[in-house]
């Protein structure tokens, strides 16, 4: 199938490309030692969990409805961490969990009994917060001021240690290398005195291993010194760096027209099914098109919704822009379908796989149905 046939919006995710990122990691977990598990939150087009599965231990899910998708699909481990968890979803939580890491100690030891009742081979953890973080924007910063996520040194409780097997942190976002020796030296310093108890740390996600330029060796040597150190299995998490430049949103142009710059409209949207070029927010790159004038025509991109700010930014390209013709926003593969919304009633982009022959397989097709169900 040739991209100029399909319908669009389609988000395309390449086979060959996700395949490169997995031998990758496997690359860091076979060096390093550690196990890398995928965060569903950021990617779960569990299509791929066949060859996904073939690379990572299993995926870290942060409630009922990710691990359950990660039990049914994935069939390897799961971790399961929520910021709090509901009386009503723990018993299945604890049933198909391997890991489960809460994130105070009122919550562990609220539940524990329960969950070893139900699971008694279940491994419990929880999630600190090192207080250390060089998050780029505040929206993704867990170590924030104020934050809810993770437990502090002044608020650990002594008490859970008999209860644990691992501790969880969870501070980088897009980050490299030397960050995570920042959080590594601040977290071992508040908490270090606890690890000899211990079977495993889980450095959570962030790590932006398979971006171009990542320090690999050093995350290697960082996870190899502390898992020796300590004598602790180590744990990452990556969302992001599994579908990192793994595909594309495919979209067309539905209208053109100037109001004092020329504006195209498309059958997609920023606000539905590009959310973080609004939240970050950042500029996704469009194929074949340049900044704003440096091409001969430039075009204001917006969405097909009635919010106003539903604008992906100015593009130029070498030819005007027609009617049909099909816009590719790059790197659309991680936390893009996972957020997805069927706001103003659009419809949802279709999901499809380009296979390592060159075919294109739309595995999934959305419509009416997927707006009505979700209301009443
Ligand atoms: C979001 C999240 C991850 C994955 O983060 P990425 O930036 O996608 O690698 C891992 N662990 C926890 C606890 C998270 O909240």
């Amino acid at each position: 199938m040739n991209l100029e046939d399909i319908k669009t919006p389609c988000y395309v995710c390449e086979e060959e490309l996700l395949e490169k990122n997995l031998q990758l990691l496997d690359y860091v977990q076979k060096k390093s030692g550690a196990k890398i598990i995928l965060a569903l939150k950021g990617f779960a087009m569990h299509a791929t969990f066949p060859l996904i599965s073939k690379y990572l231990h299993g995926c870290t899910a942060s409630g009922l409805h990710e691990a359950l998708l990660a039990k049914e699909k994935f069939q390897k481990e799961v971790h399961t961490y929520s910021p709090a968890f509901k009386d009503e979803d723990i018993d299945e939580i604890a049933k198909i969990s391997d890991h489960i890491v809460f994130n105070t100690p009122s919550q562990l030891l609220r539940f524990k009994d329960r969950v070893k009742s139900i699971n008694q081979n279940i491994s419990l953890s929880l999630r600190i917060n090192p207080e250390v973080s060089s998050s780029p924007v505040d929206i993704y910063n867990p170590c924030g001021l104020y934050s809810r996520l993770g437990t502090t040194i002044d608020n650990f409780d002594e008490s859970v240690l008999e209860y644990i097997d691992g501790l969880n942190f969870h501070a980088l976002c897009e980050q490299g290398a030397d960050e995570l020796e920042e959080v590594l030296l601040a977290f071992e310093s508040n908490f270090s005195k606890y690890f000899d108890k211990l079977e495993y740390i889980n450095f959570g996600g962030g790590h932006h291993i398979t971006k171009k330029g990542y320090d690999i060796e050093k995350l290697i040597w960082l996870i190899k010194e502390f898992s020796s150190k300590y004598n602790v299995k180590v744990y990452l998490e990556p969302g992001e760096a599994v579908g990192w430049q793994t595909g594309f949103l495919v979209s067309s142009v539905l209208d053109v027209f100037e109001n004092k710059m020329a504006v195209a409209i498309l059958d997609t949207s920023a606000e539905a099914h590009m959310p973080d070029t609004l939240a970050m927010p950042y500029r996704a790159d469009v194929r074949e098109s340049g900044q704003a004038q440096e091409k001969k025509h430039t075009y204001r991109l917006g969405g097909n919704t009635c919010l106003a700010g539903d604008i992906m930014g100015s593009y130029s390209f070498d030819k005007p822009l027609q009617i049909g013709d099909k816009i590719i926003f790059e790197d659309q593969i991680h936390y893009t379908f996972v957020k997805n919304t069927t706001f103003n009633g659009i419809k949802l982009p279709s999901l499809a796989i380009k296979r390592k022959d060159g075919t294109l397989d739309i595995i999934k097709e959305f419509g009416y149905e997927e707006y009505k169900n979700r209301l009443s």
